[in-house]
């Protein structure tokens, strides 16, 4: 999913200290037998591929249709998401955060890059960027309004900070108009960006 914020800089600078690391170590570890790059490569297709945003998105759609569903989301958003199958790393504690008339959410980790991978899959390379994780908690309407969104005044903009211990999903509001569609319609309503509150539906 190609995005054009200026955050990011994916293939425009040489890799950081850290990735050098990880392949250097990487490297080492496939070298000395103790790693298996194939299954290396399978997990990141697993998340890149298997897992990732459409997950969330049917979370989302089945919070719009089921009120009783929405209300065991809010309570305990793991056992929720849970219900529906999606488990795993980066997923043990989950909070949904309800978008709603005045209130317009938005998901960053200021430390690293926690992120909730088994409804969202792997994280776009802006989540991960410095300017980011910094200016999204310095300034989140100017963050807002280089992703294209303008929010008005009255609308208060609520910043999460992910850590290792919680990770939270964006609930969109439910657009207008969109009563005849069934599940599977409404989740190909729901963007990724929708879902991290870098955009709205
Ligand atoms: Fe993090």
């Amino acid at each position: 999913m190609a995005h054009d914020h200026p955050g990011d800089d994916h293939g425009q600078h040489p890799p950081s200290d850290m990735e050098l690391r990880v392949k250097a170590l990487e490297s080492l570890l496939v070298e000395k037998g103790l790693v298996d790059a194939a299954a290396l490569d399978a997990i990141v297709d697993h998340y890149e591929h298997r897992v990732g945003p459409r997950n969330g998105a049917r979370v989302v759609a089945r919070a719009w249709t089921d009120p009783q569903y929405r209300a065991r989301l809010a309570a305990d958003a793991t056992a929720a998401i849970a219900e529906l199958g999606y488990t795993g790393r980066q997923g043990e504690h989950m909070v949904a955060l309800f978008n709603a008339p005045g209130i317009h959410n938005m998901v960053v980790c200021t430390l690293c890059s926690c992120y909730p991978w088994p409804v969202l899959g792997l994280p776009p390379v802006w989540y991960k960027s410095a300017p980011y994780r910094s200016r999204a908690v310095i300034d989140p309407r100017g963050v807002l309004a280089e992703f294209g969104v303008s929010l008005p005044d009255d609308v208060e903009v609520r910043v999460w900070d992910s850590t290792a211990e919680v990770r939270y999903l964006v609930i969109p509001e439910r657009p207008a108009a969109t009563h005849d569609l069934d599940a599977e319609a409404l989740a190909a309503l729901v963007t990724r960006d929708g879902m991290i509150g870098t955009a709205r539906l």
